[in-house]
């Protein structure tokens, strides 16, 4: 594997680029952030947001204004927060697949305090458990729909109630790494769904065709292809306020939101991801596939924001990316799904790449030059 010259994103990660220098394409779009170095000029961004807020009041729409896809993480509650104060009518959106967190719960109930309406929707369990269960077998992602889910049903219903604005949150494509031509448009698009809100194409009309399951039933986990001319428009909060989970946490805190009282397993932050039960698991399949987790993203956020030395985030990377599934993860997703411990554990071992760990003499994982900083990374596929 090799590492970012700048943070800790390894080459591995899926998406990620490295340039000449052997920077990836996460921290490239850390300094586009930064207007002192003639990066983006957030006070002609917040401008073009008054801009939205005003053409979405104008609309005058029958029931609501704006609507703000939720998870009742700080993220959520900032999202609302941005809306908030303009005399808007604002609809919260949840989806709830029956894994929250009590936290999570306690977290979600904040929104509405604030000023908003929540509508919370739960999948039909009788077909969301099988998707879990199929992502999790033939996919190691036990999201792989869930995730579709979690963008396209506050989508569909922006549409359905005829909603001008959907106020979304972080363009993983900019932050994160992605491709430049989708990393710089500001709408959600077929095309920005497709390669990250999907998993490699194993969307809903690939999961209808290979399992025989109606795509009727599935439409709910689809981008609604109405959406572009159907008069609302569907935007990332990220492209007009500097995206900051330090800044999210003390804003969300004012509102009530509560964090872990201490970090949540695999990473050293107590804030993120705290909601669904499942999330674990799903970043646990990342560290086997990719050989790295939860604390390396938190670690690299950390030290582009000059919060941390790359020494420091190395050091945070190896306390916590690795550390095994504990026990009550493993129960609560057999306990959903209804597999077996055996099938559970068998499954899950499937997905370990053989290219990235080794077994010592011991017959104990590891991954082989884990954060050692080789020669000068290159170009990755
Ligand atoms: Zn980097």
């Amino acid at each position: 594997m090799h590492y970012c010259r700048r943070c800790l994103l390894p080459d591995t990660k899926p998406h990620i680029a490295f340039d000449a220098e052997g920077v990836c394409t996460a921290c490239r779009a850390h300094e586009k952030k930064n207007a002192a170095i003639g990066g983006i000029d957030w006070a002609a961004r917040a401008a073009e947001f008054e801009k939205l807020i005003e053409e979405a009041r104008a609309a005058k729409a029958p029931l609501f204004d704006v609507l703000v896809p939720v998870s009742g993480g700080k993220d959520s509650i900032t999202q609302i927060h941005r809306v908030l104060g303009r005399g808007l009518r604002i609809l919260a959106v949840n989806v709830d697949y029956g894994m929250k967190t009590a936290i999570g719960q306690e977290n979600l109930a904040v929104i509405p305090r604030m000023g908003a309406t929540l509508f919370q929707a739960t999948p039909d369990h009788t077909l969301h458990r099988e998707l879990v269960r199929l992502g999790y077998e033939d996919f190691g992602d036990p999201d792989l729909l869930s995730h579709t889910l979690l963008h396209a049903l506050p989508l569909h219903v922006g549409m359905r109630f005829s909603v001008p604005l959907v106020l979304l949150g972080e363009n993983s494509a900019f932050e994160y790494g992605g491709d430049a031509d989708i990393a710089d448009n500001n709408s959600m698009t077929r095309a920005w769904f497709d390669r990250y809100a999907a998993n490699a194409g194993h969307d809903a009309r690939f999961v209808s065709r290979q399992y025989g399951i109606p795509f009727d039933r599935l439409r709910l986990y689809d981008f609604p292809d109405e959406l572009p001319g159907s008069g609302t428009k569907a935007v990332f909060s990220s492209h007009f306020f500097h995206w900051d989970s330090e800044a999210h946490l003390e804003i969300a805190t004012r509102y009530g939101f509560k964090p872990l009282d201490k970090p949540a397993e695999g990473t050293f932050r107590t804030y993120v991801g705290i909601d669904e039960k499942i999330h674990r698991i799903h970043q646990y399949f990342k560290v086997l596939k990719f050989g790295y987790g939860r604390a390396t993203d938190h670690a690299c956020e950390d030290i582009r924001n000059g919060r941390l030395t790359r020494e420091q985030g190395k050091e945070l990377v190896r306390q916590h990316d690795l550390l095994p599934l504990s026990e009550h993860f493993k129960t609560d997703f057999c306990g959903f799904t209804g597999l077996s411990r055996a099938r559970f554990d068998a499954v899950i071992e499937r997905y370990r790449n053989p290219a990235i760990w080794s077994r010592d003499n011991n017959g104990r994982w590891f991954i082989p030059g884990h954060l050692v900083d080789a020669a000068p990374a290159r170009q990755s596929a």
